[in-house]
């Protein structure tokens, strides 16, 4: 079942939303606001989001940029101004088509379909969704790590930090960028927060937890996971 993330604060279009998009057997979880529905997207994974650009607590814009830091769901966002700026500046920052309000809901029915298609691997499957380490397992579709035979028990935070540094393998991840992606878009200065969760994860995944092999730090930069 393709699940649809859909935030937007209007409630009249929201409703339209759900009914239309139930109606065709898609799962929906709905958000008024760019917080939570960063949130809602660390916790449910949607196959696809519906993005209302002007949103009561932020711009469109950067809800796109915190999902982007960490997934590549498609995005198709939903733009009352007749501004085109305002749709570039979507587009670069990583949405992947857009409406414009008003809208019928075929055309956008048509525009979610065709999102999500692309967004199909043509193989089936996700890339690289296994990864292993020399002590423990990763399985990011299953979302489970196995560790001697068994699966390691994590927070929901603890496997958000462990996927988005995952998912950017072997390449340094700054504190800011893990802050907004797990925590959210203000909490980007919150680096005790960081220490805290890198802790938990070295100790229940690391050989040696003060020697991390996986987990490293980049002092003053942020972090990086190799394998
Ligand atoms: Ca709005």
């Amino acid at each position: 079942m393709t699940r649809v993330l859909v935030i937007e604060d209007e409630p009249q279009i929201v409703r339209a939303l759900v009914i239309n998009l139930k109606a065709r057997k898609y799962e929906v979880d709905a958000a008024q606001d760019g917080a939570s529905a960063l949130e809602l997207a660390a916790a449910r994974h949607p196959d696809v989001v519906v993005l209302d650009l002007g949103l009561p607590d932020m711009d469109g814009v950067e809800v796109i940029r915190g999902l982007r830091g960490w997934t590549r769901v498609p995005i198709l966002v939903l733009s009352a101004r007749h501004s085109s700026d305002e749709k570039v500046e979507a587009l670069d920052a990583g949405a992947d088509d857009y409406v414009t309000k008003p809208f019928g809901m075929d055309e956008l029915l048509a525009r979610l379909r065709a999102a999500v298609r692309r967004a199909e691997p043509p193989g089936g499957g996700e890339e690289d969704v296994i990864v292993e380490t020399g002590t423990f397992t990763v399985d990011l579709a299953a979302k489970k790590v196995h560790r001697d035979g068994a699966d390691v028990r994590l927070t929901p935070t603890e496997w958000h930090l462990l996927e988005v540094l995952v998912r950017n393998s072997g390449r340094l991840v700054s504190q800011k960028q893990l802050l907004q992606e797990v925590w959210g878009p203000s909490y980007g200065t919150e680096t005790n927060y960081l220490r805290v969760y890198m802790a938990q994860l070295r100790r229940k995944l690391e050989a040696d937890p003060s020697h991390p092999k996986h987990f490293i730090t980049e002092p003053g930069m942020g972090y990086r996971f190799e394998r």
